[in-house]
């Protein structure tokens, strides 16, 4: 089973994506979490992203979509849950080409639903916790990155709902209501 997590910055797809790899087994596969990785551990490419991740942007399609290759090339389980992954039209189309080439396809496209403002209070709300806590606060948490990925996802990423609607794969879910809540909804529109 392969599934895709559509959603704003903010969304709960990363919380949501967790429950599914621990109920269904499925692998999770973040590219923000593999370029966060690549930052931490100092390589080229790492280096290369780090300014444009703090400032909100995107990355290039290409590096994004060579990490997404490498791992499906060398994982194998239940299958994936793509969080945060295709956002852009050419991501898509990439995606759908290497999963045939694997003898695969997708599933399901969940779309979590969230209005703007609670997802900017979900975010503040993320880094204050982290600085509470004492953990390193997300570079992009913050007020002004916030603001450029909000547009990035409604320029880049937001067409994708129609692309997969138009495709027969789309599932909206209400993402507002209690991380179990959410999960349930989730859980029923796969079925
Ligand atoms: P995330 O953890 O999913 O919020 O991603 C953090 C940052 O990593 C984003 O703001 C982008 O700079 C970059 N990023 C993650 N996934 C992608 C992607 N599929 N395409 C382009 N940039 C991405």
């Amino acid at each position: 089973m392969n599934i895709i997590l559509l959603g704003p910055p903010g969304a709960g797809k990363g919380t949501q994506a967790q429950i599914l790899q621990a109920e269904r087994g499925l692998v999770q596969l973040s590219t923000g979490d593999m370029l966060r990785e690549a930052r931490t551990s100092g390589t080229e490419m790492g280096q290369k992203v780090a300014a444009i991740m703090d400032a909100g942007e995107l990355v290039t399609d290409e590096i994004v979509i060579g990490l997404i290759e490498e791992k499906l090339q060398s994982s194998d389980g239940n299958g994936f849950i793509f969080d945060g992954f295709p956002r852009t039209l050419p991501q898509a189309d990439a995606l759908g080409r290497l999963l045939e080439a694997n003898g695969q396809g997708l599933n399901a496209v969940i779309e979590l639903q969230v209005d703007d403002e609670v997802l900017v209070g979900r975010i503040v709300g993320r880094a204050e916790e982290a600085r509470k806590a004492g953990q390193p606060v997300r570079a992009d948490d913050n007020e002004e990155s916030l603001k450029t990925r909000l547009m990035e996802y409604y320029k880049k990423t937001s067409p994708l709902i129609g692309y997969y609607y138009a495709k027969g794969d789309l599932k909206s879910v209400d993402g507002l209501g209690e991380i179990a809540e959410v999960a349930k909804s989730i859980d029923s529109a796969l079925g």
